[in-house]
């Protein structure tokens, strides 16, 4: 990295940053600058671990994990934890999984810093819900399938399905994009259903994406119950709705790094060019 131009974290500062979905390489090079400063470093469960590797050698590494439904840190104690640091004088590299304001708490924590003082950088990271979908061959958006794309909880934060328009979502995107959404996937899929997406909608669910664990189930709105039920998968998970999900036909990239050919060339019919001389 070349010096002088990187931000230096400094002492009493918070630097928020995303950690990408898993694959250490989708980590940002000023992710990678602060790892190298941070004096302490709060991590969540999603941050793979092999990223923390880059940590300077005398860092202290905290683990604030919060998984769904797991006993876990509380949120406002975490993000107190954050403001002792700083105080304390450390430089503090607080990283998240995917995208830290993206589903994942980081405005509530920065606001808690700012409303104690606390000097912070926000440093954005892939979410899940995009790369997550790369690493599966799945394009959010293709000009055949979506001109709108819906980033979605499956839970509030009471835990229950939340109490979102279903009925307005299902009609006005034609793709969806939904995290945590495993627990309450019974709920959800029939809110699409009643909302008139057709069974045969196809659907993606995506486990552990961009890790060496990754695994992908491809449905329908019909069947992704009865199938979640007889995998073996557990989240994390991004579950894709969409006819975007045939793109994977064509661009299982990973499938045919390993060997695989493509399924399908033109999983959405729009004819392929002509064959060059
Ligand atoms: N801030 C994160 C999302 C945090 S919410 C981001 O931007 O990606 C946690 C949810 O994100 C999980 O329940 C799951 O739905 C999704 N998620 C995060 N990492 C994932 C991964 N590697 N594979 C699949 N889903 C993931």
């Amino acid at each position: 990295m070349p010096s002088g131009a990187w931000p230096t974290l400094d002492a009493g500062w918070v630097w928020l940053c995303g950690a990408g979905p898993g694959d250490p390489g989708l980590l940002t090079l000023h992710g990678l600058n602060a790892l190298r400063q941070a004096d302490v470093i709060v991590y969540d469960a999603l941050v793979q671990k092999s990223i923390l590797d880059w940590a300077h050698p005398d860092a202290e590494l905290v683990y604030a994990g919060k998984r769904g439904g797991k006993p876990s840190a509380k949120q406002q104690d975490i993000s107190l934890t954050l403001v002792d640091y700083a105080r304390a004088g450390k430089r503090v590299l607080r990283l998240k999984g995917g995208d830290p304001f993206v589903f994942g708490r980081g405005g509530e924590e920065a606001q808690t810093l700012v409303q104690h003082n606390i000097p912070v950088r926000i440093i954005p990271g892939i979410s899940a819900g995009i790369g997550g979908l790369a690493y599966a061959g799945i394009p959010v958006t293709h000009r055949d399938v979506n001109q709108s794309v819906t980033f979605v909880t499956g839970h509030d934060q009471s835990g229950e399905t939340t109490k979102l328009n279903w009925d307005a979502i299902s009609k006005g995107s034609q793709v969806l994009v939904i995290y945590m959404g495993m627990k309450h996937i019974a709920q959800i899929t029939k809110h699409l259903l009643d909302a008139g997406r057709p069974a045969d909608e196809p659907v993606a669910v995506v486990t552990e994406a961009t890790t060496p664990e990754q695994q992908v189930l491809e449905t329908t709105l019909g069947n992704i119950v009865a199938d979640l039920e007889a995998s073996e998968l557990t989240p994390p998970a991004i579950i894709c709705v969409g006819r975007s999900v045939h793109m994977r036909q064509v661009l299982d990239w990973q499938g045919m790094m390993a060997g695989d050919a493509p399924r399908n060339l033109d999983p959405l019919g729009r004819g392929r060019p002509a064959e060059q001389p």
